[in-house]
């Protein structure tokens, strides 16, 4: 298949992109490096041995896009671009409506336009909430706590609505817990700008000593050791999942929303002491206050996703968290310390 990534060189899109390349679709990239580095372009050329077809468009910019989609005739588009920082959306909510609905609009449009109608989007378990029962199905009530909550829940509700005027149309919502990891050869991985939000970036940053210690949020949760419970999914079980999803949409010309997690909760203190262990190195912590907005637990029931893609997630905690520490070892600032270059000067001006 013919392919079009739009987030391609962030975290999720850019492993997606290696596992789609390695089944042998022709795939391009397009992103506004808002939130990624243009080295992640080399990386995957590097990795995958040949160059990458790569579009910098901004979702906003709906004549951009019409001239992305009148380049080449794709027959599937996988949608990553968004802006994802719960705590920034608070701050800035017209910004993370702006970014995410206007784009996917734009997007939904130039599909349109282009008669392209198969679309994997990138969705998350935020739609759920505090959740009411664990583990969480599908049909779990859809509730959302924040401004990055509510524009996935109005993106999956626009999408659900151009199904039903376009019988045509196909999408997957694919509802993911909480990536994790990166691609074993430690060459890309996840690269939070400035102070890290999520859990396992910030780890990763105290082990190689860009910070002091971490701040865990509550010792105090209704949960196994006090401290939050996720479901952490290692990214290279979540790319596949997109390649097997797209298949599932050429394949039963059917509408699809599954949850990707392996259906494990894991705390904090279980996931520092799995990254201690892979990494040799010590995690100073201190427990502090909880978290605003934090909820005590989060796991998937997958079995729906294994049932219909004939997929389940592989890695386990172990696994995440060597890879993880690999792509940090070897990449201490990320991509930083090699964005300067001049042909990375080149591609985030062009
Ligand atoms: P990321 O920020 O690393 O990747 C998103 C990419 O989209 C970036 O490269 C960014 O530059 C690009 N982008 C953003 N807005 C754009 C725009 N207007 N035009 C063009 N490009 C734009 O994030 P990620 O972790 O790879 O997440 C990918 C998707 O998965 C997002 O939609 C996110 O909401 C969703 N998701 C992520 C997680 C997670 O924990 N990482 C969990 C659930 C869902
Ligand atoms: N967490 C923490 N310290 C941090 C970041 C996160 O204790 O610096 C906790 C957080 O309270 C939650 C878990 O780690 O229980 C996962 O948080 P993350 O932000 O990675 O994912 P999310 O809460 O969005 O599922």
């Amino acid at each position: 298949m013919r392919i079009l990534l739009c987030g391609g060189t962030g975290y999720i899109g850019c492993h997606a992109y290696l596992v789609l390349a390695a089944r042998g679709h022709e795939v391009t990239i397009a992103d506004n490096f808002s939130n990624s580095s243009p080295q992640v372009l080399h990386r995957l050329e590097t990795l995958t041995e040949s160059s990458v077809n790569f579009h910098r468009v901004d979702m906003r910019d709906r004549l951009a896009l019409a001239k992305l989609f009148s380049t080449r005739r794709f027959d599937a588009v996988v949608h990553f671009a968004a802006l994802k920082a719960v705590g920034e959306s608070c701050e800035r909510p017209l910004d993370y409506f702006d970014n995410n609905i206007s784009g996917t609009i734009n997007l939904l449009q130039a599909m349109r336009e282009a008669e392209v109608r198969n679309l994997v989007f990138s969705s998350s378990a935020t739609v759920y909430g505090d959740p009411e029962r664990l583990p969480i199905r599908e049909d779990a009530r859809l509730q959302v706590t924040n401004p990055y909550g509510r524009t996935k829940l109005v993106m999956e509700e626009l999408i659900g609505d151009v199904c039903r005027a376009d019988p045509a149309f196909r999408s997957a919502n694919l509802r993911y817990f909480n990536p994790v990891g990166a691609h074993e050869s430690g060459m890309v991985g996840e690269d939070p700008g400035g102070i890290p939000n999520n859990l396992m970036p910030y780890i990763c940053q105290v082990a190689v000593g860009l910070r002091d210690k971490l701040s865990v949020f509550g010792g105090d949760w209704p949960t196994v050791d006090g401290t939050g419970v996720r479901d952490y999914i290692h990214v290279m079980d979540l790319a596949r999942a997109h390649a097997d999803a797209l298949d599932y949409l050429a394949r039963e010309d059917r509408n699809l929303t599954v949850n990707l997690g392996t259906g494990k909760g894991v705390s904090v203190l279980e996931l520092v002491r799995g990254f201690e262990k892979a990494s040799g190195r010590n995690i100073p912590y201190e427990i502090v206050d909880r978290r605003n907005g934090d909820v005590a637990e989060v796991y998937a029931d997958p079995s729906l996703a294994q049932r219909l893609l004939g997929w389940r997630a592989e890695f386990d905690v172990d696994a995440m968290c060597r890879d993880a520490w690999r792509w940090q070892s070897l990449n201490p600032q990320g991509y930083a310390s090699l964005f300067s270059t001049e042909s990375d000067r080149a591609l985030a001006t062009a």
